[in-house]
């Protein structure tokens, strides 16, 4: 944990007061380094280990370029499990709170396709999901995605280990060419950069090294 507050980044003063109300006082280390980069709308690289507060990095972020009175999704928030995509949007609504009316909405595999259609029909700002799931409602059409500003692959070193990356493609290519995007891994094997040169544009690196 470093020392620098989150203060002293130029966020808005209902943001600031809402993290006080959550305990989050300090910038972790990668929150740190990325946020500066990620308000600058830089596409981004971060790798740091599990535990560093990697969600309430690319979190802020991504809630910051929400239209809240537009009900279309306009961040798109990939995980590789079920149990990942539903921590993550735990800790979206959480940070959340400072926004009015904010719906983050969980398509996850291993649950009915009928309710999350349901759901998607009442819109939403911010959808949290498994590739397989996300790239059935864009076949089924349930699902529009031209509307993404910003798309993160969470977690990506675990989803090309379970073999995502057809489905990761597949559901880029739906998102506009103009987005923001973030890639966050525990990890970074070679397979990381190849994924960044198919989907991210001169994304800046955070890269902190494991603690000896
Ligand atoms: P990672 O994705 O890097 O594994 P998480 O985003 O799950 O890490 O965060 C790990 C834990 O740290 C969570 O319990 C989260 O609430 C907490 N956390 C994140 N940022 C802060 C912060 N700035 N101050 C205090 N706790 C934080
Ligand atoms: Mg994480």
């Amino acid at each position: 944990m470093t020392s620098t507050p989150f203060n002293t980044l130029p966020l808005p003063p209902a943001l600031l007061d809402n993290l006080s109300a959550i305990g989050y006082h300090k910038m972790t280390e990668i929150q740190r380094q990325s946020l500066p980069l990620l308000l600058a709308g830089r596409d981004l690289i971060a790798r740091a280990k599990t535990g560093s507060g990697k969600t309430a990095a690319f979190g802020i972020g991504l809630l910051l370029q929400l239209d809240p009175a537009r009900y279309s999704p306009q961040s798109l928030v990939l995980c590789p499990t079920r149990e990942l995509a539903t921590q993550v949007a735990q800790e979206l609504r959480r940070l959340a709170r400072f926004l009015p009316n904010i719906k983050i909405l969980t398509l996850s595999g291993g649950t009915p396709i009928g309710p999350q259609i349901g759901s998607l029909e009442h819109g939403a700002h911010v959808i949290v999901g498994t590739p397989g799931r996300i790239r059935d409602h864009l076949r089924k059409q349930t699902l529009k995605l031209d509307h993404i500003r910003t798309l993160v692959l969470d977690e990506a070193d675990r989803m090309l280990d379970m073999g995502f990356r057809d489905e990761i493609r597949q559901i880029a290519a739906e998102t506009p060419a103009g987005r923001q995007t973030l890639l966050f891994s525990a990890t970074y094997p070679d397979e990381i950069q190849r994924l960044s040169g198919d989907f991210q544009r001169d994304p800046a690196q955070v890269i902190l090294e494991e603690a000896p």
